[in-house]
């Protein structure tokens, strides 16, 4: 058998015996690399799919191969770091195996949860689960260690320490693998915090009782969540109070995860015995995403919200956003809300419009020019500006779009091609189209005849500030 065939089969018959999410998080990204000599050897992207594999699902694998190929007597996995780059003859999609009704999965209400008394009740958003977070390259890592805890809390991966900047996903991660471990283990307890409540916690608790009550308090939660611990910086008190109850859980194999703007070696202001508290266990780094991510994650949003947004707009908000996931959300978000109160669809040009209305001073987006983007929304073809044109210099459409080689007609047609460039960004081939065919070579040879005679022709100069006025650019 082919490996990848082999490999398929092998995973479509191992998918119903493993839980979905453990299948997608540890099986993408692996493949066959040799079958020699009735060994099998198959590539994991990462040590911890490694180990996760050895450790549970060797047997299995090993079954499954031998089902199919009675020969093969052991099967090992290892860590190949290049596997991305393994030709596509091997490497197995695991959406590929996976029944389609399994792919849509429906996310269970809020969750809420008793810690001890009265007091501590932690409400995890329910629109942060491991499943609905989007995985690229740059985050599998990241993704496969909150995996890896949610099912084996308090183990080798403790604590869990995720940093990363601003809108990368740290507290959707925290958040869903907090949901993700109660889902797996019921009874056991967890407690959320932002930093900033921590810090208030510890404060009432000093003000009310004896602040050595507060890991009383908290000591016996199963899990203990922290995001953006960069906040405690300078905080000394409440810095000790954490230590104290970190100590006590990770003693007791309490799971403990946190979130930081940076890795714990750059957190000043924060204890050095914290700092290398936090190296102990797992550091992972939450990255940008790369373009096709960034792309499935607004995809993925749009499916959720129900709405339809034109592949190219959706492309365009991909491209165009650069910082923080948080960013490429709140763009969608508008381009979702302008869609419903305008009972209209978003168009590139209208979102680049609201793009440039929001951050004036940014540089100029792939694709559509500011220029473009301010245009009067009546001006939307080609031929509008075919009519500026021809009303402006009082010359028909027709002698425009014709074959008339005169200078005074010439020079007004050259004008409206260069104009519809800048102004609707379309192809020199489209606008040849406009003007009976002509290749694009004319087309750029005018648009570009016109900017360089723009700095000595004051004339020409003024025609088109003139009809750029009447298009309100
Ligand atoms: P951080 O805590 O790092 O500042 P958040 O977790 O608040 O970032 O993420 C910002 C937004 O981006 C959230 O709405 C989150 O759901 C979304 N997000 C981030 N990464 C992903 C991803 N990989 N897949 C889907 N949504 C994501
Ligand atoms: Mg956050």
């Amino acid at each position: 058998m082919e490996p990848k065939e082999l490999w398929r089969s092998v995973l479509t018959a191992l998918y119903p015996e493993i839980r979905h999410d453990q299948f997608v998080t540890w099986f993408a990204d692996t493949a066959i690399i040799s079958n020699e000599n009735g060994l099998v050897i198959v590539g994991v992207p990462n040590q911890y799919a490694q180990n996760w594999i050895e450790k549970n699902h060797k047997g299995a694998v090993l079954e499954q191969i031998q089902k199919l190929e009675p020969s093969i007597v052991a099967v090992r996995f290892v860590f190949e770091s290049t596997l991305s780059n393994i030709d596509d003859t091997r490497r197995v999609s695991v959406n590929s195996v996976i029944p389609q009704q399994k792919k849509a999965r429906k996310l269970p209400n809020k969750q809420e949860v008793r810690v001890n008394d009265d007091t501590t009740s932690i409400m995890l958003n329910n629109k942060y689960s491991l499943h609905n977070f989007i995985v690229g390259k740059h985050n599998r890592l990241v993704h496969a260690a909150c995996s890896a805890v949610a099912t084996n809390p308090g183990s080798q991966w403790n604590p869990l320490f995720i940093y990363g900047g601003v809108g990368l996903g740290k507290t959707h991660l925290l958040q869903g693998t907090g949901r993700e471990m109660l889902k797996n283990f019921p009874n056991k307890t967890l407690v959320y915090f932002t930093a900033e409540r921590f810090l208030n916690e510890v404060v009432d608790a000093i003000k009310k009782y004896n602040a050595h009550d507060f890991k009383a308090r908290y000591r016996s939660v199963d899990c203990l969540i922290v995001d953006d611990i960069q906040l405690l910086a300078e905080k000394d008190r409440t810095q000790e109070e954490f230590f104290h109850l970190f100590n006590e859980l990770y003693n007791a194999n309490k799971q403990i995860i946190i979130s930081s703007d940076r890795p714990p070696k750059d957190l000043h202001g924060i204890e050095a015995r914290l700092q290398s508290r936090f190296e102990m266990g797992m550091v992972a780094e939450a990255h940008f995403p790369d373009y096709e991510t960034r792309l499935a994650i607004i995809q993925n949003k749009c499916s959720q919200e129900g709405v339809i947004i034109a592949p190219e707009v959706l492309d365009f908000i991909a491209q165009n956003v650069h910082n923080s996931i948080r960013e490429l959300e709140g763009v969608l978000k508008q381009a979702i809300a302008e869609m419903r109160l305008a009972n209209s669809t978003p168009t590139v040009k209208s979102i680049a419009a609201m793009i440039y209305r929001q951050a004036p001073g940014i540089p100029e987006l792939t694709g559509v020019t500011k220029l473009q983007a301010e245009a009067k929304s009546s001006v939307r073809s080609a031929d509008d500006i075919i009519k500026l044109v021809s009303d402006y210099y009082r010359m028909p459409s027709e002698q425009l779009k014709g074959s008339i080689r005169r200078r005074e007609v010439m020079m007004p047609r050259q004008v409206c091609m260069y104009l519809i460039y800048e102004i609707l960004g379309c192809s020199y081939d489209t606008i040849g189209e406009y003007f009976s065919g002509r290749n694009h070579t004319t087309v750029l040879h005018s648009c570009n005849k016109v900017k360089t005679r723009l700095n000595k022709d004051s004339k020409l100069l003024q025609d088109i500030h003139a009809l750029k006025k009447e298009i309100g650019l």
